[in-house]
């Protein structure tokens, strides 16, 4: 009979009698060091800190090993933080345990919320629906306050797909905007975002803003409203809407061009997504001659929309070149995150239009902003408020970083 083999040693300390050290109370300065000043005395490692400080109320919670010298040292070490805590006016809990904390589930997801206000009716609903997906809620913390409250839930143990569509469905019935998205390193590598134009980058239509000049807004709104709730084939719509300002003068170009009003936080949201390393573009079933300004205005690195024919100074009535539509925007996605050299998984998508369901369907992430129903039940997170530079908040980027960006030149 062969020896036993000699097990392998544990891992250091993944057993090992540790302490978890919470302090709460009034936040100022010198507590953090104050605290582990006092627990230097014992020689502990420090395995895990986690700090917080709500409204001026400090949350410390630190996890250490014991001291050496058993429950007398451990004993001792209880009554000298105690004595410290009173000193500063803090409560604080002392928990004896084993090891550390413990491993986070597998499946990770990160879940933004966004509330005009945020009440605590939503968010009971959205706990226990991440609850009821066999989720657990690792963190929370506040992105923002302002132009939204939002909130992100850092979930563990479930799929994102289930998630998704777990809470698609009480986001709806609350009120609220909801997006999922995979935890990961590919989180932070999203590289591209593309956006679509009308009615998203911008408040206006762009051939409404044309057709007022021509004198046929009835008609054109009429036959972009059928198309934008997917009752009329796209391209069909724009050469029936186009060829109504057939013999328009050129010089309305720059006229629309000076009407065009960016949506609010379009500025920001640009000016952040440029900061953090990000390329943006726009695709548009609107025109050339409006997209290769908002390029040039907003330092966009893609831009591509349809072409009005001009011939002597007039408009023809015609387009040029290749048509932008609905597969046509999610072909120029993909033509841009080539190159781009972006994987499409690493793209975000912005549209409001059933023209630009499958270019949100294609990107990674795709956004529904203030969209027709048929879009939002479709796409993979909706925003539902009227400011762009919400859309960065789904990315994880907080107000401060926003304002980070945009303060210094
Ligand atoms: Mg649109």
């Amino acid at each position: 009979m062969s020896a036993s083999p000699i097990p392998p040693a544990a891992p250091s300390g993944e057993d090992a009698p540790t302490l978890l050290v919470k302090i709460f109370g009034k936040d100022r300065p010198g507590i953090t060091a104050g605290l582990f000043d006092t627990l230097a005395a014992f020689a502990v490692d420090v395995i895990d800190i986690e700090q917080i400080v709500t409204r001026g109320r400090i949350t410390l919670c630190a996890l250490v090993t014991a001291p050496a010298g058993g429950p007398s040292a451990e004993g001792n070490l209880r009554a000298t933080v105690h004595s410290w805590a009173e000193s500063m006016h803090l409560q604080t809990e002392i928990i004896s345990g084993r090891g550390d904390n413990r491993p986070r589930g597998t499946g990770r997801s990160h879940v933004t919320v966004l509330g005009h206000p945020l009440t605590a009716e939503s968010t009971a609903a959205i706990a226990a629906c991440i609850t009821g997906t066999g989720g657990n809620i690792d963190r929370i913390f506040r992105l923002a306050k302002y132009p939204v409250t939002a909130v992100e839930f850092a979930v563990s143990g479930t799929g994102t797909e289930e998630l998704r569509t777990a809470l698609a469905t009480e986001s709806a019935a609350l009120g609220v905007d909801v997006a999922v998205v995979a935890a990961g390193l590919q989180r932070r590598a999203q590289r591209l975002v593309v956006m679509d134009v009308d009615s998203t980058l911008i408040q206006d239509e762009v051939i409404e803003l044309f057709a007022a000049h021509a004198g046929c807004e009835a008609q054109v709104a009429e036959v972009t409203a059928r198309a934008m709730r997917g009752e009329l084939d796209f391209e069909q719509s724009l050469h029936e809407r186009v060829a109504l300002l057939a013999g328009l003068d050129e010089g309305v170009v720059d006229k629309v061009r000076a009407e065009v009003r960016l949506t609010p936080g379009a500025r920001t949201l640009i000016k952040t997504l440029k900061k953090l390393g990000f390329q943006v573009g726009v695709v548009s079933g609107g025109f050339t001659q409006v997209t290769d300004d908002l390029r040039e205005r907003l330092g966009l690195d893609f831009a591509s929309a349809n072409t009005l024919e001009i011939v002597d100074g007039k408009l023809t009535g015609r387009v040029t070149g290749e048509i932008v539509d609905r597969a046509g925007k999610a072909r120029l996605l993909r033509r841009f995150a080539a190159e781009a050299g972006v994987p499409l998984a690493q793209t975000v998508a912005i549209g409001d239009g059933a023209n630009d369901l499958d270019m949100l369907n294609a990107a990674g992430l795709g956004v529904a902003f203030n969209a027709k129903p048929v879009v939002r039940e479709a796409a993979h997170t909706a925003v539902n408020v009227p400011f762009l530079d919400t859309v960065l908040y789904l990315l994880g980027v907080t107000r401060e970083e926003v304002e980070a960006a945009n303060t210094h030149e």
